[in-house]
């Protein structure tokens, strides 16, 4: 989970943030799976869509 993000991640572990987590597979030592929710940054695409300057 991004930290000092733009926005209040909801750390519930759910998927019900509002920057739209995916879940991806993440295999213990033991040989378990376990399903992590990976929460994504809006820093990035801030940055992005500011226009450059000249
Ligand atoms: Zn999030």
């Amino acid at each position: 989970m991004p930290i000092n993000d733009l926005i209040q991640h909801d750390s519930s572990g759910g998927q019900d943030c509002v920057c739209g987590p995916t879940e991806q597979p993440v295999k213990g030592e033991d040989g378990s799976v376990r399903w992590m929710v990976v929460h994504h940054s809006l820093d990035g695409r801030e940055q992005a869509e500011r226009p450059h300057a000249q």
